[in-house]
């Protein structure tokens, strides 16, 4: 009997990782307390831009081929995801750093004496609707005869090959101290007129103001607050917010809240991934593979984790 490959966690992660092992000929289990629209991942923007990403690193490598698998996604009618020309204004002196990432795609600096601010560079991205994305994923694990199934574990699976995607979860899933939950807000705003996303960089260097277009609608993002820090208020948080995209796009001014939606993002110095062979094992398909504390960056590097978690798998069950 073929053994059976069982990821916990139904968000961007544990789906995109589900995904790639089940189509390379495995069978899949997601097991997951929250289903693919009650997660963290459902709440995200999302945008691919892997702003803080250093050149020749894990990440970079990840967002690149995130990229490529998200590109070729947006051919697809059914995915949620379009790659949209918009506009990023950088905090970096010149070409940031992060830009060796995108390769081949065209990045053209814009004339600060056309365009509104310096330092503004045209690029092409993918943007990704969740709401759509998620089930999408879902429905291409199903349709290559995985499975997802509610269910609450109080630990991992103790036997066989288990992918660990529980996001902030694998703080007491795994006593890992390391990962803290950092809040995130956006809001949706109708805006019709709105076609091109727009992107800049804080001064901290840590955060992006977004403002994505969804059709009638806008998404804008987003804000990034330690929970054990001190924090203001909701409301004054999300007037900053609006106050900072209104920078970026001023026809948002008016423009009506629908509603607004906030989540904890899984953050670490770095993610986790790596495979970690039990204690009690003597055969190497009797392990865990952990993926998780992805920040801010879950989406931008998806499917680069998806392919090296597949690539562990794979090397265990050989
Ligand atoms: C407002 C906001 C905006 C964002 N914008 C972007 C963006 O533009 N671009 C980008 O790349 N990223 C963005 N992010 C970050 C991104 O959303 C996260 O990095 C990503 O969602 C993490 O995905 P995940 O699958 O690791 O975690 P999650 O989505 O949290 O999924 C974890 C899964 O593990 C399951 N689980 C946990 N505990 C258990 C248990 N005990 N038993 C069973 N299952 C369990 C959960 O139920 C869930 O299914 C944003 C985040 C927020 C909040």
């Amino acid at each position: 009997m073929r053994q059976r490959i069982t990821v916990v966690g139904a968000g961007v992660v544990g789906l995109s990782c589900a995904v790639r092992l089940a189509e390379s000929g495995l069978d899949v289990d997601v097991l997951a307390r929250d289903l693919p629209p009650e997660t963290v991942s459902a709440l995200a923007g999302a945008l691919w831009l892997p702003y803080a990403t250093e050149p020749d690193t894990p990440m970079a490598g990840w967002a690149r081929t995130t990229l490529d698998v998200l590109s070729a996604l947006a051919e697809d009618g059914d995915s949620g995801v379009l790659v949209v020309p918009g506009y990023l204004r950088s905090r970096a002196s010149g070409r940031p750093r992060w830009f060796d990432v995108l390769d081949g795609t065209d990045v053209l600096p814009v004339d600060p004496g056309t365009a509104p601010g310096a330092g503004q560079w045209q690029l092409r991205v993918p943007v990704v609707d969740m709401s759509r994305y998620l089930p999408y994923l879902r429905s291409r694990l199903e349709a290559a005869d995985g499975t997802v199934t509610r269910m609450s574990l109080p630990r991992l699976p103790d036997r066989g090959l288990v992918v660990n995607c529980t996001g902030l979860a694998a703080r007491a899933m795994v006593q890992d101290s390391s990962l803290r939950p950092v809040r995130g807000e956006c809001a949706v705003l109708a805006a019709p007129g709105v076609r091109t996303w727009r992107c800049r960089e804080e001064p901290d260097r840590t955060s992006v103001s977004y403002v994505l277009p969804r059709g009638e609608q806008v998404v804008v993002g987003s804000t990034s607050v330690p929970e054990d820090g001190a924090d203001r208020s909701r409301s004054s948080r999300v007037a900053a917010l609006l106050a900072r995209v209104t920078e970026l796009v001023p026809e948002l001014r008016d423009a009506p809240v629908l509603h607004h939606q906030a989540g904890l993002r899984p953050e670490r110095s770095a993610v986790r991934l790596e495979v970690v062979g039990r204690a009690h094992s003597r055969g190497g398909a009797d392990a865990v593979v952990h993926c998780y504390g992805h920040g801010d960056s879950g989406i931008t590097v998806s499917w680069g984790c998806a392919e090296q978690v597949t690539a562990l798998v794979t090397e265990r069950l050989n």
